[in-house]
């Protein structure tokens, strides 16, 4: 059965091509969903990244329906938090991974910081590749509601506390720039002084 054998391997290096080609175009499909879903969140420059957003009064479909969308944006463009300023509505709440769980946070409230203030890079997504260091408490705990209305307290460390932080500032219209060192602010300006002017035309 030479002739079969020899068959069958060049059936597994044309299975071989084929998974190639399967990676490559799933590849191809992450990056475009990336962009269609960077597309849709608020670029630096927008002034609706710079306001205050207000509570939610309301524990509707329409929150749910918003929140689902979010944590898909969030997904596609490869983040671990969004929140509900950086798509246009100013209303306190956001969502985020927290260890491998999607959660909505509404109305959040952190009442507890604790632990050292650690400095690491972040990056954001409404900042580009923009990535500066930002100190923050290593632990916090957070108050809110989820999208049904129910109370939620959650204690976080480490990388997801981090998170937190970073979106509660996003309903205050605080961005990473304001919290980092001087001389990283005027490298990331430096980074996104070209948008702003790709905005204002
Ligand atoms: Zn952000």
């Amino acid at each position: 059965m030479a002739g079969h054998d020899h068959e069958h391997e060049e059936d597994d290096e044309h299975e071989h091509e084929l998974e190639h080609e399967e990676d490559e175009a799933q590849e191809a499909e992450r990056v475009a969903r990336k962009r269609i879903a960077l597309a849709q969140i608020r670029q630096y420059g927008d002034p609706v990244l710079r306001m205050s957003a207000g509570e939610v009064e309301a524990f509707d479909e329409e929150l749910s329906r918003v929140a689902e969308r979010m944590t898909s944006l969030m997904h596609d463009a490869d983040g671990v938090g969004l929140a509900a300023t950086q798509v246009g509505i100013l209303r306190r709440f956001f969502v985020f991974n927290h260890g491998g769980i999607d959660r909505v946070l509404v109305n959040p409230v952190i009442t507890r910081r604790a632990g050292e203030v650690e400095i690491e890079d972040e990056g954001c997504l409404s900042l580009g590749s923009v990535r500066v260091p930002v100190e923050r408490h290593l632990e916090v705990t957070i108050e809110a509601k989820d999208a049904a209305g129910e109370d939620v307290k959650l204690e976080l460390e480490g990388m997801p506390a981090r998170v937190a932080q970073h979106e509660v500032d996003h309903l205050d219209g605080v961005l990473i720039i304001d919290r980092t060192d001087p001389a990283s602010r005027k490298e990331a300006m430096a980074q996104l002084r070209p948008r702003l002017l790709l905005a204002s035309r």
